[in-house]
């Protein structure tokens, strides 16, 4: 049987120096993506062997909100010098397959924002409507498919969150704050349907996700097992999950090892 393994990767398996927390110790570390020439991301020398030697029945698709240009520079996931076959970037809105995208993919993508109204010309006049504030430091696209603002958290007002996140789904975007970014995501993008396309694509059997934002959400439920990192947006949020998503006993860099630990179980088990 064939097992995708569908993981987001910031916050759920790899981590700044800011997210890992302080439970780890400095010569467990193994640098994963570097940035501006220092060391950005990392994961622990444990969950990257995990990883790497995840049964030979289980394929490991990364689905991230990274950009293709972000997700490049994070090579410490590849086992060797190949990238996954499959990888998931933009949040679904683009699926690279050996490294180049699927241009049908993202055409029916944009169709679909197209068609809903949900494309960034309409959205940037409601952004400045609502975030002429003190706390917005700077407004980003990521290529033509969704806005984020860089937030400076000290000044930003949590308990408006909920008020920001109705006005804005009313006209079909999603929020999620992470960290010091909001996302402002169209609704016709999602983890999950890029996920569906590769299950189909590669004939898995049996899907595991992995995640910790309010954007991984759908990808996890429509999975057959999720892991949720406990210390992420989704479990502050207080979102409602089912049954067969897991939250993290750990938290910071030592919930992506109990990820890995875990998802390495059950790809063993359903060999
Ligand atoms: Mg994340």
């Amino acid at each position: 049987m064939t097992v995708l393994f569908a993981s987001d990767l910031d916050q759920t398996l790899i981590y700044s120096r800011r997210s890992m927390g302080s439970e780890v110790k400095p010569e467990e570390l193994i640098e994963v993506e570097r940035f501006e020439g220092k060391p950005q991301s990392f994961m622990t020398e444990q969950s990257q062997s995990a990883l790497w030697e995840l049964d030979s029945n289980t394929v490991f698709v990364p689905v991230t909100t990274r950009t293709r240009e972000q997700y490049e520079r994070v090579t410490g996931i590849y086992e060797g010098s190949e990238p996954p076959q499959f990888a998931i970037i933009s949040n679904g809105a683009v699926i690279l397959e050996n490294g180049e995208p699927i241009k049908e993919w993202s055409t029916d993508i944009r169709h679909q924002c197209v068609s809903r109204k949900t494309v960034i010309e309409e959205l940037l006049p409601v952004i400045q409507q609502h975030f002429d504030e003190e706390w917005v430091l700077r407004v980003r696209q990521a290529e033509d498919w969704f806005v984020y603002l860089i937030v400076d958290r000290a000044l930003f007002p949590e308990e408006k969150i909920g008020f920001y996140t109705e006005i804005f789904r009313s006209i079909g975007w999603g929020l999620s704050l992470q960290g010091r970014k909001l996302y402002f995501m169209p609704e016709s993008i999602t983890k999950a349907a890029a996920m569906e396309y590769v299950r189909d694509r590669i004939q898995a059997d049996y899907v595991i996700a992995a995640g910790d934002s309010l954007l991984d959400l759908d990808l996890l439920e429509s999975a057959d097992a999720g892991f949720l990192a406990a210390h992420g947006e989704a479990v502050r949020a207080d979102a409602e999950i089912s049954e067969h998503i897991i939250v993290t006993e750990e938290l910071g860099i030592k919930a992506g090892e109990e990820i890995l630990a875990k998802v390495a179980d059950l790809s063993v088990q359903s060999k």
